[in-house]
């Protein structure tokens, strides 16, 4: 049985994974900070269609509600086998002479101590060093990795960097032992994201830099995430999808 915790899949991209994943057989934990509305729409989509979903409140900043989160996932849904490491955050664009040590904290709380989190809590149950069944990973990173995000939020693209660099070292650390871990880097995707940067039109504003003249879909990104996730993808790990219109 193939079971996956998508955090932060209460909406966008982590909403959109959650459904594909459902559709091609996973048993899927839909876990969500604040929201439990649109959770619980993304878990009745799934069973509607004949699939078993969950929805979980957890913090995956906070270390014990990520601990008892996986304990729940294993009572209700079985061994995890599929991480995707989605839940993300952002604050109001700013250049640098703005930002404060509590809001930089937070966001490297959220992510990049969260992905922390989760990767050591499902290597727990999926590493064959462990009894486990092997699996695998995707890191939810962003095109900001490499561009920096300048005038807008260097803190959030300095915390890809760091899931960058945990996807490429926990691939190597884990590879031996059955597990896969892989990134994603979404470009400008239309989700409710760029509200929190205090500009919800963000996308269309800036889509005509892109090569391809486009924002992409939360759906697009969750195609490659299944991907990576599949057994199509079964000799690829520590590896990169940029999904960002070409740039
Ligand atoms: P979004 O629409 O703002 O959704 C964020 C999701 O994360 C929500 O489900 C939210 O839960 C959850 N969340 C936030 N903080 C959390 C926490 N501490 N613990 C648990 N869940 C938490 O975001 P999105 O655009 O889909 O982004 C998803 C990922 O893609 C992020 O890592 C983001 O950095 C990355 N990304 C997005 C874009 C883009 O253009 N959209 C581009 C590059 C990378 P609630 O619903 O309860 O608030």
């Amino acid at each position: 049985m193939k079971v996956a915790l998508v955090t932060g899949g209460s909406r966008g991209i982590g909403r959109a994974t959650a459904i594909l994943l459902a559709e091609q057989g996973y048993r899927v934990a839909v876990n969500y900070l604040n929201n439990a509305q649109a959770a619980q729409k993304v878990v009745n989509e799934i069973t509607a269609r004949g699939s078993q979903a969950i929805a979980i409140q957890a913090d995956i900043a906070d270390e014990q509600q990520v601990v008892a989160m996986f304990t729940q996932i294993a009572r209700e849904l079985g061994p995890l086998t599929a991480l995707v490491n989605n839940a993300g955050i952002l604050f109001t664009q700013s250049t640098i002479e703005n930002l404060t040590a509590e809001r930089i904290n937070q966001v490297m709380s959220t992510n990049v101590t969260g992905y922390f989190l989760c990767c050591r809590e499902a290597v727990k149950v999926m590493s064959k060093k462990h009894g486990g069944q092997g699996g695998g990973i995707v890191n939810v990173s962003s095109a900001a990795s490499r561009l920096g995000a300048p005038g807008e939020y260097i803190d959030y693209a300095a915390s890809k960097g760091a899931v960058d660099t945990l996807t490429t070292g926990l691939s190597l650390e884990v590879a031996p032992y059955g597990i896969r871990v892989n990134c994603v880097r979404p470009g400008l995707i239309y989700t409710e994201i760029h509200a929190s940067g205090g500009e919800p039109d963000r996308v269309d504003r800036l889509k005509a830099n892109l090569p391809m003249q486009r924002g992409g879909e939360p759906e697009e990104v969750a195609e490659a995430i299944a991907w990576l996730l599949s057994d199509s993808a079964s000799y690829v790990t520590g590896s990169f999808i940029d999904l960002a219109g070409g740039r």
